[in-house]
């Protein structure tokens, strides 16, 4: 091996450019590898914790993410029906205060596409769908759909739930499909909210069913929703379909006069399965290391899928500059000692969808620091 180890990074999602943003910082030799021909705004929110916003500082795009998001005051549960409050975590001035960085939500599509514009030019490249990956032992070959192969010291799996790493690690395997759908939609903020005002940020909950609501600009110009629905059946060889406000109101009847404001508000509508792993019974293997959705698919009930993803490959990179990127074998298992317990933890409350439903200490999660925990030895 070179001196300097090559890094391909498969798949250029959440998780994988954040690693690639961290390791082109770190000095490290890095290229990163998209399917997909360019990124578009999809209608789609996310909560960015103080767990990522530390990681978006080292990024050196935190001033400009706290620009653009909504700081919601709190985290609100409130009954489907009455609107009555179950919960009120606070975030605003006391995430700051006590966590060190910002609550924010944001659209995904501003997000991505500004963590994006962090990367050095030439590092992404787009129209990259890996079809085959052969570890020899002291290299790796990629190969892609458009019959262009290219040679790396070390493979990182960010390819999402359906990796063609993590089956090159394991076999094929489908996804399970969980029995729930997530509907979503961005749109311009209703003027007439209902009874309620709209809260910052709010999760609405009966016993089988769910929506959170979040602005996603500064402004509060565009609301987002996105449901955990139960629908028996999913059609694997769909990502998403499109869904109604029909399909909303069926789903939401009799629910509290402020969530019928904000179907009846609604434009566009997709429909997602939530799809899951179990705990994977390895993360690297050789050349090869999984990150993200790739290795722990999860439902996004704590609103922290991509924020595992995020924290994964900052873990990794700092495994890598613990022990040297030549030292993959020791990294990887650096890695994955310091990873599997916390996102295994986050996989499980998203699972049972429990998080915040009553007042609970949110701190283990959003207090975390990748880059300050103390880390524990393989
Ligand atoms: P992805 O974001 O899926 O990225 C994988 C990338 O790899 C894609 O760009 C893909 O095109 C590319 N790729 C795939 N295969 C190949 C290949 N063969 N060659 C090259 N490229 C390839 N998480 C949150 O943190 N907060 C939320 O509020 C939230 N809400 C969600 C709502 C819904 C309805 C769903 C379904 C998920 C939600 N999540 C949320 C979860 C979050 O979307 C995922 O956990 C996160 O996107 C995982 O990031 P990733 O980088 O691992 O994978």
């Amino acid at each position: 091996m070179k001196s300097k180890p090559r890094i391909a990074i498969i798949g250029a999602g959440l998780g994988g450019t954040a690693g690639a943003a961290l390791l082109a910082k770190a000095g490290f030799d890095v290229k990163l590898y998209e399917q997909a021909p360019a990124f578009a705004r999809i209608g789609a929110g996310i909560h960015l914790g103080p767990n990522v916003m530390k990681i978006m500082r080292r990024i050196g795009i935190e001033d400009e993410l706290n620009r653009m998001g909504s700081h919601p005051d709190f985290w609100y549960s409130r009954h489907w029906q009455t609107g009555d409050e179950l919960a009120a975590i606070p975030l605003g001035d006391y995430a700051l205060s006590h966590y060190g960085a910002s609550y924010l939500t944001v659209h995904r599509g501003d997000f991505h596409a500004m963590m994006t514009a962090a990367l050095p030019p030439g590092l992404l490249a787009f129209n990259k769908k890996l079809t085959e990956v052969k570890d020899l032992g002291d290299v790796v070959k990629l190969h892609f759909t458009d019959g262009t192969t290219e040679e790396c010291d070390i493979v990182i799996g960010a390819d999402g739930v359906n990796s063609k790493l993590r089956d090159a690690l394991l076999g094929p395997e489908l996804p399970k499909y969980s029995g729930y759908v997530g509907h979503r939609a961005v749109f311009p903020t209703p003027i007439d909210s209902g009874p309620l005002p709209y809260d910052m940020c709010v999760k609405w909950w009966s016993d089988d069913r769910h929506m959170m609501v979040y602005y996603v600009t500064e402004k509060r110009d565009e609301i987002y929703y996105v449901t955990g629905v139960p629908e028996a059946e999913w059609d694997m060889t769909k990502s998403w379909v499109p869904s109604s406000q029909e399909e909303m109101r069926e789903a939401f009847d009799g629910w509290h006069p402020t969530v019928q404001s904000l179907i009846n508000g609604t434009k566009e509508i997709s429909k997602w399965p939530l799809l899951e792993r179990d705990p994977l019974p390895l993360w690297s293997r050789g050349r090869i290391v999984l990150l993200g959705d790739a290795c722990h698919p999860m439902k996004p009930h704590m609103a922290q899928g991509a924020a595992m993803a995020i924290e994964d490959a900052a873990m990794l990179v700092r495994c890598f500059q613990e022990v040297g990127a030549e030292n993959h074998t020791l990294a990887f298992k650096l890695y994955e000692k310091n990873r599997t317990e916390r996102a295994s933890r986050v996989q499980k409350v998203s699972h049972d969808n429990t998080w915040l439903r009553t007042n609970e200490n949110p701190d283990w999660c959003f207090g975390y620091d990748v880059f300050n925990v103390p880390l524990i030895q393989p």
